[in-house]
C-alpha cells in the first residue's frame, strides 16, 4: 500500500489540489476521513524533512470504510488503488456539495475547492477519468449499438510470448472480438441472441492514464502469477491507434510512476519507482527506504501498475494550506 501512496504523492496536480483545500471545518472532517487523512499525509511528506512518514492515520481511516483492508498484509495494490481513488472522489464530491450549500447560505463566499456547475466531478475525475466506447454489432442483421464506460485504471491482459510490449497488451485489450456460442448477445431487432462483434475505443483520453497488468490469473482454480517481462516506453507512449477515429488530438504519454510486484501470489512485496517533478530524477521507494535510480533501471519484469501523463507536471508552487 505504501507503493501506491508513493505513486499518488508523486502525482503533482493531485497533491497540489489536495494541499490547497482547506479541510479544517468539522463537518468536512466527518464526511471525508479518507481525504482529510490523505491530505495530512501528503502535507507531512512534503513539509517534514523525515525520509519516512507513517501512513498509519490514513490507513486506519481507509480500513474503517473498507473493512477488508484492515488486515494490512497481502492486499492487492491494484484493488487498493481503485478503492482509494473511489473514496477520494466520493468524499470530495460530498464535501464540495456541503461547502457549496454553506457558501450559498453565507451568500457570496466561495472556495476554490468547489465547482458550482460540475457537482459530480472531482479532481480525480478531472485528472484520471477517461471514457471508452463499446460498439456492439449484431452479425445477423447488422444493427449497431453503443455503450459508454468511464474508467480510472485500464487492466491490460498479457499476451503470451517472452517479452510482450505494452502496445501488444493494448492491442489485445482493444482488439475486436466476436462473441459466439454461449457468449452470443441479445439483439433487440432480431429479438434473440445472435453472434455479435464487439469493439472498444477511447473517446475521451484522460490527462493521466493508469495501466494495470493482469499478472494474476486463475488456472484450474489455482491463482498464479504471470512473470512476462513487458517492455514499455518511458517517453512518448502513443495511444492514437486506440482512439476513436473522430478524436482529433493524439496526445503522447510520458511515464512518471510505477508500482512493482516481487515474489509470488502468496508472498509478494511491492515497491514504487517515481520521477520527481522538480529534479526529474527517478527514485526507488521500498517501504522506509528511498534511493535514486537510473532511468534505464525503471523498466523491469516486476512492473505491475504504470502511471503516465500527457502533460508535463508544472513545477510545484510553495504550498500553503490556505492559498
Ligand atoms: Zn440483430
Amino acid at each position: 500500500m505504501n507503493a501506491v501512496i508513493q505513486c499518488l504523492s508523486n502525482t503533482a496536480p493531485l497533491v497540489e489540489y489536495v494541499l490547497s483545500c482547506n479541510f479544517e471545518t468539522s463537518e468536512n472532517r466527518d464526511k471525508g476521513q479518507v481525504t482529510v487523512t490523505f491530505a495530512d499525509l501528503l502535507a507531512k511528506m512534503r513539509f517534514e524533512e523525515k525520509q519516512f512518514v507513517s501512513p498509519e492515520a490514513f490507513l486506519t481511516a481507509f480500513g474503517y470504510i473498507h473493512p477488508p483492508f484492515r488486515r494490512r498484509d497481502q492486499q492487492d495494490a491494484h484493488e487498493f488503488l481503485i478503492y482509494t481513488l473511489d473514496s477520494l472522489h466520493e468524499e470530495l464530491v460530498t464535501m464540495g456539495k456541503a461547502s457549496r450549500r454553506k457558501a450559498l447560505v453565507a451568500q457570496g463566499s466561495s472556495s476554490n475547492c468547489t465547482d458550482s456547475n460540475l457537482s459530480e466531478s472531482s479532481i480525480i475525475t478531472r485528472l484520471l477519468q477517461g471514457v471508452l466506447r463499446h460498439e456492439i454489432v449484431c452479425l445477423k442483421c447488422g444493427s449497431t449499438r453503443e455503450k459508454k464506460e468511464v474508467f480510472n485504471v485500464l487492466s491490460l491482459p498479457i499476451p503470451s510470448g517472452n517479452q510482450p510490449s505494452i502496445q501488444e497488451c493494448l492491442q489485445s485489450y482493444f482488439e475486436q472480438v466476436t462473441l459466439t456460442w454461449t457468449e452470443k448477445m441479445f439483439c433487440s431487432f432480431c429479438k434473440r441472441k445472435q453472434d455479435t462483434a464487439k469493439e472498444v475505443c477511447i473517446i475521451k483520453p484522460p490527462r493521466i492514464i493508469i495501466f494495470h497488468f493482469k499478472r494474476f490469473e486463475y488456472q484450474r482454480n489455482i491463482k498464479r502469477k504471470l512473470r512476462a517481462n513487458i517492455t514499455f516506453p518511458l517517453k512518448n507512449l502513443d495511444l492514437s491507434p486506440f482512439f476513436s477515429p473522430s478524436e482529433e488530438k493524439h496526445p503522447q504519454y510520458n511515464l512518471y510512476a510505477v508500482v512493482n510486484h516481487y515474489g509470488d501470489v502468496e508472498y509478494g512485496h511491492y515497491t514504487a519507482y517515481c520521477k520527481n517533478t522538480a529534479t526529474k530524477q527517478w527514485h526507488a521507494y521500498d517501504d522506509m527506504k528511498c534511493s535514486e535510480i537510473a532511468e534505464a533501471a525503471v523498466q523491469t519484469s516486476s512492473a505491475y501498475i504504470l502511471f503516465y501523463t500527457n502533460q508535463a507536471f508544472g513545477l510545484t508552487k510553495t504550498f500553503t494550506s490556505s492559498s
